[in-house]
C-alpha cells in the first residue's frame, strides 16, 4: 500500500534538480515526529529542509515537505542530485544508538523502506547501497548522509550502527515473513505487561518433549525455565530471537513447571513477538 504523505510546506528549497542519482537517509537528531520536524523546516530562518520526515508513530504515514522534483536543503553540495529523508530521532542517535536500538524502531524502519521503494520506482534510482566514493562520485543508489563526506556537509548521520542491510531487505521485499503460528497456539499463553516489558507465560504442557523454542520477531528476549525452587535457568536469546534456540540438557523443558518468555521492545511499544513450541 502506498505511503500516506502528510504535506507540511516550507519555503526552504530550490526549484528543480540537477539530475537525481541519490536517495539519502538522515537522522533528525532532535525532532521525533514528522509534525515537529515539519514545523522546524517551516521557519525560513532555519534555512534547512528535507523531502520527507519519517517517524516511529504510525505505520504507513510520513510527512512531506519538499516535492520530489525540487531540491531540499540538507546535504550541501549533494542537494541538487538527491531525494532525501529524515528519520525522526532524538539528539545523539547517530552516535549513540546500537543496532538493536534502531531495530526496536521497526515502524520507522519499515516506513523508511517503503519510502525508498516508492522513490526508486518514481525516479529510477536503483535500490543499491553505494560506497562513500560512489556516493560522492557519480554512483546511482542509496546512501546515508555520512557517506557524502565533506562534499555533503561533513555529517555523521545516520551513524555506524544504522541497519542499512535490514532496511534494504525490506525495501526490496526480500525479508522473510515469519510463518504465522498455528491456530491452537493462540490460546496457549497469556501475556502480562509490566512497564515496557511483555511477558508471555506458557503452560508447561505445551513444552513437553520440546527442546527448542522459536520466537518469530527480531526483538531481544529472555527465556526463563522455572524448575523446582532454586533451580531456575535463564537463557538469554540475544538481540535477534528469531532463530530456534536450544534449551540444553540437563534442563530439559519437559521437566520445567513453567516457561516464561520475556520480550523487551526497548521503548515499550511495538511488542509483536509471538511464541511457538514448534521445532
Ligand atoms: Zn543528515
Amino acid at each position: 500500500m502506498a505511503l500516506k504523505r502528510v504535506w507540511i510546506s516550507t519555503s526552504n528549497y530550490y526549484n528543480g534538480n540537477n539530475g537525481r542519482r541519490l536517495l539519502v537517509l538522515h537522522s533528525s537528531e532532535g525532532a521525533q515526529s514528522y509534525q515537529d520536524l515539519g514545523n522546524f523546516f517551516a521557519h525560513g530562518t532555519n534555512q534547512a529542509s528535507s523531502h520527507v520526515g519519517i517517524d516511529d508513530k504510525v505505520r504507513g504515514t510520513i510527512g512531506e515537505y519538499v516535492k520530489r522534483n525540487n531540491s531540499a536543503w540538507t546535504a550541501q553540495n549533494a542537494n541538487m542530485v538527491a531525494v532525501q529523508a529524515e528519520l525522526c530521532t532524538p539528539s545523539g542517535a547517530s552516535q549513540g544508538w546500537s543496532r538493536q536500538t534502531w531495530l526496536n524502531h521497526d515502524t520507522m524502519l519499515r516506513n523508511a523502506a517503503d519510502w525508498l521503494r516508492e522513490e526508486s520506482n518514481a525516479t529510477g534510482i536503483p535500490l543499491t547501497v553505494l560506497t562513500p566514493s560512489q556516493a560522492q562520485g557519480s554512483g546511482r543508489g542509496v546512501c546515508q548522509h555520512k557517506d557524502l563526506g565533506q562534499w555533503g556537509g561533513g555529517h555523521t548521520d545516520c551513524g555506524p550502527n544504522f541497519p542499512m542491510d535490514y532496511v534494504m531487505e525490506l525495501a526490496k521485499g526480500t525479508t522473510q515473513q515469519p510463518p504465522p503460528p498455528p491456530e491452537e497456539l493462540e490460546d496457549m499463553f497469556n501475556v502480562q505487561f509490566v512497564g515496557s516489558t511483555a511477558r508471555l507465560v506458557i503452560p508447561v504442557q505445551y513444552c513437553k518433549g520440546k527442546s527448542k523454542l522459536c520466537l518469530a520477531s527480531p526483538v531481544s528476549a529472555q527465556v526463563r525455565l522455572q524448575f523446582s525452587a532454586g533451580k531456575d535457568v535463564t537463557r538469554d536469546l540475544g538481540g535477534d530471537a528469531s532463530q530456534n534456540t536450544d534449551i540444553p540438557e540437563p534442563n530439559n523443558p519437559a521437566n520445567a513447571q513453567t516457561v516464561l518468555v520475556t520480550l523487551n521492545s526497548g521503548n515499550g511499544s511495538g511488542i509483536t513477538g509471538s511464541y511457538s513450541d514448534r521445532t
